[in-house]
C-alpha cells in the first residue's frame, strides 16, 4: 500500500514507491543489469549535424571555402556516424536485451544502418532541391497573379484569382501519367519533362501574360509541371528506402516549403518592384535554377 497512514514515515513510503518505479522499467532487455538507452541530447545534435551537411553554408558555419568545404562535410558525417551509431546500437541492444558495451552484433547492424542512411543524403537532398525550387516559382505567380487580374488592364476581383486556382487544379490529373512515366523511363527523367514545363510556363507568362488566354494556357502548364516536379521527385525519394518514407518525407517537404516561403517572398517583391515582369522574371530564375541543379545531377 502506497497511501501514507498515521505512523508511517514518509521515508517508509518513498522506499515502497521507489522499488515500484524500478521494478517497472528493469525487468526486460537489461543485459549484465546495465540500462542504456539512445540520448535524446545526442540524437539532437545528430539532427542538427546532418542539416549542416545538407545545406552547407546555410546552418552551422555560415562562411565556407569551396576548398574547406569537403573538410567541413567530412568532419560533421564523421562526427554524425559515430555519434549516431552509437544511438542505433543502444536502440538495438535495448530491444534485443543485449549489452551494447560488448555485444559485437548490436555494434555491427548498428554501423550498417547509419551508413546506409548517410549514403541516402545526396540523393535526399537532389530531390529536395528541385522540390523547392520549383514550388519557389510555383509560389513567386500565385502569390501575385490576384494583384495582376486586378490591374486595370484585367480589373478583376479575387474571385477571378480563384477560378485560376480551379483551372490549375486540373494539373493534379497529370500525377497519374507521370507516376507512369517514372515507373517506365525513371524519376530523373520524369523530372526533366517537369522542369521543362515550368520553364515553358513561364515562357508562356511572359509573352502571353497581358491576355487571359495566355494566363491560362501559363497556368495550366505550370500546374501540370509543378505537379510532374512533385510527383517525380517523392518517387525518387520513395525510391531510397520505401519503409523509411515518412522521415524522408519530412526532410523533403520541410525543404519544399522553405522554397515555397522563398518563392512568395520573392514574388511579392518582383511585383511591387518591376510587376508582372518581375513575377515571370522571378519564376524563370527558380525553375532554370532547379534545372542547373538537375543537369549536374551524376548520371546513374
Ligand atoms: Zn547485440
Amino acid at each position: 500500500m502506497t497511501t501514507p497512514r498515521n505512523g508511517t514515515s514518509h521515508e517508509d513510503v518513498l522506499a515502497q514507491v521507489v522499488d515500484q518505479l524500478c521494478a517497472a522499467s528493469a525487468e526486460p532487455n537489461r543485459a549484465g543489469g546495465r540500462l542504456v538507452l539512445p540520448s535524446r541530447d545526442v540524437v539532437l545534435q545528430c539532427v542538427e549535424g546532418l542539416r549542416q551537411a545538407l545545406f552547407p553554408g546555410y546552418f552551422g558555419a555560415t562562411d565556407l571555402h569551396d576548398k574547406s568545404l569537403h573538410y567541413y562535410v567530412g568532419a560533421i558525417l564523421d562526427r554524425v556516424f559515430h555519434q549516431l551509431g552509437e544511438q542505433v546500437a543502444r536502440a538495438v541492444a535495448f530491444v534485443d536485451g543485449h549489452d551494447v558495451a560488448t555485444c559485437d552484433h548490436c555494434r555491427q547492424r548498428a554501423d550498417q544502418a547509419t551508413v546506409t542512411l548517410l549514403a541516402e543524403l545526396p540523393e535526399l537532398r537532389r530531390a529536395s532541391r528541385l522540390g523547392a525550387a520549383t514550388f519557389a516559382a510555383f509560389s513567386a505567380f500565385w502569390t501575385t497573379l490576384a494583384f495582376h487580374l486586378a490591374t486595370p488592364r484585367f480589373g478583376l476581383g479575387s474571385g477571378a484569382a480563384g477560378l485560376f486556382g480551379l483551372i490549375g487544379a486540373s494539373g493534379a490529373l497529370a500525377a497519374p501519367v507521370v507516376g507512369r512515366l517514372a515507373d517506365r523511363r525513371g524519376a530523373r527523367w520524369a523530372s526533366g519533362v517537369a522542369l521543362g514545363l515550368a520553364l515553358l510556363a513561364f515562357a508562356v507568362l511572359a509573352v502571353g501574360g497581358g491576355w487571359l488566354l495566355g494566363l491560362v494556357a501559363g497556368v495550366l502548364l505550370l500546374d501540370v509541371g509543378a505537379q510532374a516536379n512533385q510527383v517525380a521527385n517523392l518517387a525518387r525519394v520513395h525510391a531510397l528506402r520505401p519503409e523509411a518514407r515518412s522521415r524522408l518525407n519530412t526532410v523533403y517537404m520541410v525543404t519544399y516549403f522553405g522554397g515555397g516561403a522563398i518563392g512568395t517572398w520573392a514574388g511579392a517583391h518582383a511585383w511591387a518592384s518591376w510587376g508582372w515582369t518581375g513575377v515571370w522574371a522571378t519564376g524563370g530564375v527558380f525553375v532554370v535554377l532547379g534545372l542547373l541543379s538537375w543537369a549536374l545531377e551524376p548520371r546513374r
